[in-house]
């Protein structure tokens, strides 16, 4: 049943892409790997408009890696000022700029040597062996927690980082050959349908499986069976 499942949101999601998925400049198949990397770590906790907005002028002032290893934190708390989070974003720019000053300007080629570079936390991790390594990784975060965590019924909302059940899901659902569409998907299907507040259930693609809109349909039934 799992699996049906998993594959069923594989195949949907990725036509669903295909016909609304959002352009950002950080997709752009030209887009270096610092440059995608980076805007992950901008896009935490931020909408992806304003990181849009934003995304020129702050790859003019770093544009590489060497730029970003020179920068002070000070400098960063005022460049990140805008974006809102700034001093938790510039402690990890910097910490990441340090990291690759270290190695001279290297940035990690496998797995093992990520632990080392500055690299930290799942989501960073994760967006670095999705796009630099080629590694299936989930963008996992709390708008994609939520797309799971509803399509499964896989129990209360609960901090990503300590949820073994939504990051289990997380790491079967993008075993697939599409694997960085398909986390860009889920990412715009939470943003754009499955919303936090007001999921479009009734035009949803993944509704004849959803479990979520099914428990909803019941839900619904016991009320007017008891009126
Ligand atoms: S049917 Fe509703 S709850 Fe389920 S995935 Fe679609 S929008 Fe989200």
């Amino acid at each position: 049943m799992r699996e049906v499942m998993i594959q069923f949101l594989q195949r949907n999601l990725l036509r669903w892409f295909d016909e609304n998925g959002r352009d950002f400049p950080w997709r752009d198949p030209t887009a270096s790997k610092y440059r995608q990397i980076l805007s992950e770590i901008l896009l935490q906790r931020t909408r992806a408009g304003t990181v849009a907005r934003y995304y020129t002028c702050f790859f003019e002032k770093y544009p590489d890696w060497e730029a970003l290893s020179r920068a002070t934190i000070e400098e960063l708390e005022e460049v990140m000022r805008p974006l809102g989070l700034y001093r938790h974003r510039a402690r990890r720019l910097y910490k990441l700029g340090q990291g690759i000053k270290r190695r001279h300007g290297r940035v990690p080629e496998s797995s093992g040597e990520l632990a080392d570079s500055g690299f930290a936390g799942l989501y960073v991790i994760n967006a670095y062996e999705l796009f630099v390594l080629r590694g299936r990784r989930p963008l996992l975060d709390v708008n994609m927690s939520r797309v799971l965590k509803r399509y499964f019924n896989a129990g209360e909302f609960m901090d990503v980082r300590h949820d073994k059940a939504v990051q289990a899901l997380a790491n079967d659902i993008v075993e697939v050959r599409r694997c960085k569409e398909l986390n860009w998907a889920i990412l715009d299907f939470a943003a754009l349908v499955c919303t936090r507040r007001a999921p479009a259930c009734g035009t949803c693609t993944l509704s004849p499986r959803c479990l979520y809109r099914q428990r909803g349909q019941e839900r619904g039934q016991e009320r007017e069976a008891s009126r």
